[in-house]
């Protein structure tokens, strides 16, 4: 199993990012097998859809809709309990398909890591097992 790391700066506090490039890059060469993406936070999350610019935006809207930002227990500490339950209903972590060193997805599939309480640098890890 090989164990890599990349950073993802973001930007806003809600926002969707394709890292497909930054995780192909950690893949050892000729790799077989599948690779785990795991997002090490509790108020971001990764998932794998369409790269398509209203889609992310519609991803944004859906996450704000279903956990608005108000009156969560959670808030009395430290005032982001929307950030944890939006990363909640996402998940942290991809079990993803590798071939020939390369992610093996669909035509129209992405790796996208979603900040949910940013801007913040957010670390991601991708362990490939073969
Ligand atoms: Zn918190």
């Amino acid at each position: 199993m090989t164990d890599a790391r990349f950073t993802v700066d973001t930007e806003d506090r809600l926002g969707v990012y394709d890292v497909t490039d930054e995780v192909t890059e950690t893949l050892p060469d000729d790799a077989d097998g599948v690779c785990t993406v795991f997002v090490r936070h509790t108020t971001a999350g990764v998932v794998c859809n369409e790269n398509e610019r209203r889609l992310l935006g519609d991803v944004e809207r859906l996450l704000s809709s279903v956990v608005p930002n108000e009156g969560w227990a959670h808030d009395e500490l430290d005032g982001n309990a929307d950030a944890h339950l939006r990363a909640t209903l996402l998940g942290n972590s991809l079990t993803l398909p590798v071939s020939n060193g390369d992610l093996d997805l669909g035509t129209w599939q992405s790796v996208l890591f979603v900040e949910c309480d940013g801007p913040r640098t957010r670390t991601v890890s991708v362990l490939t097992h073969e």
